[in-house]
């Protein structure tokens, strides 16, 4: 029997496990290889960081997802390089060959060159880290209660974000809630309403660009108590403070960068040619431009539609996923490959309870039907019932109760201090 074709597929975030979905039952052998045994549902990471969700809400063992499909198999490993002229890539050092191959490795944090911030802020890229973020806040809250010199504890209760995108405003907006309503009524010697302060800081002159066209956002972030700061753009950062081009400095053990993506790093030793952002510009047909059985998805790609670059969305992943596969298996039949076009099914963003833009189907809503449609979009996507069941009652519990469910400090050892 001749051997089936294979299909490696690196990452298994929304343009990988996508892809793999349409090859499922297909007449080929596919290979998901992610460093991590799970897919993220990124878009509620920063839930996580606000203690809102436990992390296991937001994340599926791909085995789990993947294991009523004979033909997909899964590999755990860090793809350390990618090598399309050998047709080959390394798993943590060690060769895995492919017939086709889908690089869905996703972006990572993009500092723009200002001097200290890879160096000093805290980023949201992944569980790990939104854990990570979550108990450093914990922590400097639970410090500043016992901090007798009020300089340093001001400087322990500033929690600064950079960036006015999707990230930036939604977790100002829960951050916020958490320190303004349960961590108040938890520390009632500290008054955190008076002491604490969120800032965030955006270099333009809009929040949510290209979802709110108005002043709607900023002006929801300030009635729930966060410090918006537009056109102020960021000149360094050093260990407890941020420099501001107006030469402002804020103090601050907290320095968030939730601004701009980049292709992951090992994407370079691919060998083709790269925008500055690490990203592939790939043919229409979703192939790199050198290696016609190699394709790219998802935040990977910088992809012109209509005249303009398309946004990285987890629906652009989603629906490049599919295509790249289609097109696999097109190649595969000796068939005409199909050409990539997104189809836009909205953009949206929370701005804490109660309160959202969206942008769906050419229309424009601001509000609590928006927070609705928030609600009901993520959860439909979000993979597996009891992920599903478990997110709506944290979320029933929090908005009846005021409350936050995961205020804990775990594991202990888990400060970037
Ligand atoms: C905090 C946050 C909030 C967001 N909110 C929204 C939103 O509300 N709506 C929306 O549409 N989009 C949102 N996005 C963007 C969206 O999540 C991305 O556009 C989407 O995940 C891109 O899909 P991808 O498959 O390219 O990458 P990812 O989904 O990031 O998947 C990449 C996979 O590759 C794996 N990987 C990376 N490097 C390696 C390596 N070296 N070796 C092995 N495995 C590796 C990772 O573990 C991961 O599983 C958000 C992103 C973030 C970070």
């Amino acid at each position: 029997m001749a051997k089936k074709p294979r299909v490696v597929i690196l990452g298994a975030g929304f343009g990988g496990l996508w892809a793999a979905r349409k090859l499922a039952s297909a007449d080929v052998d596919v290979l998901i290889i992610d460093k991590n045994n799970y897919h993220t549902f990124l878009p509620l990471l920063y839930q996580v960081a606000a203690a809102e969700l436990e992390p296991e809400r937001i994340a599926q063992p791909v085995r789990y997802l993947i294991r009523d499909q004979a033909n997909l198999n899964f590999q755990m490993g860090a793809i350390t390089a990618i090598n399309p002229a050998e047709k080959t890539v390394a798993v943590d050092g060690e060769s895995v060959g492919y017939d086709y191959l889908i690089v869905a490795l996703g972006s990572t944090t993009a500092f723009f060159g200002v001097p200290g911030a890879e160096e000093h802020c805290f980023t949201l890229k992944s569980i790990d880290e939104a854990i990570e973020m979550r108990n450093h806040i914990l922590r400097k809250i639970e410090a500043a209660a016992n901090e007798p010199d009020p300089a340093k504890q001001k400087q322990m209760l500033t929690f600064a974000i950079v960036g006015g995108g999707a990230t930036g405003v939604e977790y100002a907006g829960a951050l916020a809630e958490l320190i303004y309503q349960p961590l108040e009524r938890d520390y009632p010697r500290l008054s955190l309403n008076k002491l604490a302060r969120v800032i965030l800081i955006e270099a333009g002159s809009q929040l949510l660009n290209g979802i709110d066209n108005g002043s709607y956002t900023a002006e929801r972030l300030t009635k729930i108590g966060v410090d918006v700061r537009l056109n102020t753009k960021v000149e360094s950062v050093e260990a407890g403070r941020i420099n501001l081009a107006d030469g402002e400095q804020i103090l601050t053990d907290t320095a968030v960068w939730a601004a701009g993506i980049q292709g992951q790093p090992v994407v370079k030793s691919a060998g083709v040619g790269l925008t500055r952002g690490s990203q592939f510009e790939v043919l229409e047909t979703l192939q790199s431009q050198d290696y016609p059985e190699m394709f790219v998805v998802g935040d990977l790609i910088r992809f012109m539609q209509d005249g303009k670059p398309l946004i990285n969305t987890a629906q652009v992943a989603m629906q490049s996923g599919e295509v790249a596969a289609e097109n696999v298996m097109a190649m595969i039949n000796s068939k005409p490959l199909e050409s990539f076009r997104y189809y836009d099914k909205g953009m949206m963003a929370t701005i804490g309870r109660n309160a959202a833009v969206a942008n769906i189907g050419g229309r424009h809503f601001t509000g609590f039907f928006a927070w609705l449609i928030w609600l009901f979009i993520h959860l439909f996507f979000l993979i597996g019932f009891r992920n599903r069941l478990g997110v709506l009652t944290n979320w029933a519990w929090n908005y009846l109760f005021y409350e936050r469910v995961v205020r804990l400090i775990m594991p202990l050892d888990s400060s970037k201090e």
